[in-house]
């Protein structure tokens, strides 16, 4: 394009020669149009409204210049108004063009408006996870439980499996608020999430329930593996020196249901009646849910 200028440039002061400047001037669009018409369908990320016909209509454009140009070439002597009469393309060439622009306008909102629209979603998705996680400690929060829980049983039950449910809260929590201050129990509830999580496979789904208490749904688990799962937990709690407490040890009780069907809301109040039986049995212990829900039996 830069090399045509400079040819026209040349033809205006030089050697003023009307037809070899508009076949220059016509390979040059020739061959900027087949360009865009060309490339246009490659640097859209997605198929737009309007972008095929628009390369279309470059293409066509394209086909404009080389029939001017082609016509222009062995003309040298025609003066400017004799060539505007001459050629009828010209006109032909402007109707198009004014018709490719309000193409391009179309395009341009379609553009914007895609755009919007992947914005828009992109927020929707943000605002869901959001409302679905608990801001201290970045696990899921109840309304997450509720809807990932619920999925995790419903996998389970189609495969004729059983899920469990291990509910876990942290012993004697209030006396860290008491004596190390709250934002040191935010820390603390923050790290024992983060050991606890850690630890699960992908497919379990795990919650911040209430203030020191935390519930995983893990799906395709028996009562047993769920039992060792929460004695794995436990352990790792016991033994863990956290930098909010220093070496003052934290631990945690645990109640664990698991069945083949039941719902979520019946293996979250199983699993919680057997947490307080851990609780009431001494704390740092797993106690499971029995069978005959909800009298737990105790397991340590
Ligand atoms: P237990 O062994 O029986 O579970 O005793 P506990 O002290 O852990 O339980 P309790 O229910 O008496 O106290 C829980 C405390 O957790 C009380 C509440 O102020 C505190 N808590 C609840 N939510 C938060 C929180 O987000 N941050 C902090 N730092 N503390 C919280
Ligand atoms: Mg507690
Ligand atoms: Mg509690």
């Amino acid at each position: 394009m830069g090399f045509a200028c400079l040819l026209q440039l040349a033809d205006v002061l030089v050697a003023p020669d009307m037809a070899r400047r508009v076949a220059v001037f016509s390979t040059a669009m020739l061959l900027l149009d087949l360009r865009i018409g060309l490339e246009l369908p490659l640097a859209t990320r997605r198929v737009l409204p309007g972008v095929k016909l628009l390369c279309l209509s470059y293409l066509i454009m394209a086909g404009f210049h080389a029939a001017r140009g082609w016509g222009a070439v062995g003309q040298s002597g025609y003066d400017y108004p004799a060539m505007m009469l001459a050629d009828r393309i010209v006109a032909l060439f402007l109707f198009f063009r004014i018709l490719q622009s309000i193409l391009e306008l179309y395009v341009l909102f379609s553009v914007n408006s895609v755009m919007l629209e992947d914005d828009l979603r992109v927020a929707t998705a943000q605002i869901e996870r959001l409302a679905q996680t608990d801001a201290l400690t970045g696990a899921l929060n109840r309304r997450g439980l509720e809807v990932l829980g619920a999925e995790a049983l419903r996998k389970s039950r189609e495969q004729g499996r059983s899920a469990a449910v291990i509910m876990l809260d942290l012993d004697w929590f209030k006396q860290v608020n008491d004596t190390l201050g709250h934002a040191t129990g935010d820390e603390l509830l923050r790290s024992v999430a983060a050991l606890c999580s850690g630890s699960l496979r992908a497919d379990d789904v795990f919650a911040r329930y209430g203030g020191e208490e935390f519930v995983v749904v893990a799906p395709f688990t028996d009562v047993d593996e769920a039992e060792r799962l929460a004695q794995r937990m436990r352990q790792a709690i016991e033994g863990a020196r956290f930098a909010a407490t220093g070496e003052a040890p934290v631990t945690a009780s645990f109640g664990v249901a698991s069945s083949l069907g039941s719902p979520l809301r019946a293996l979250i109040e199983a699993a919680d009646v057997a947490l307080y039986a851990a609780k009431e049995a001494g704390r740092n212990q797993v106690v499971v849910a029995g069978a005959d829900w909800p009298a737990p039996q105790v397991a340590k």
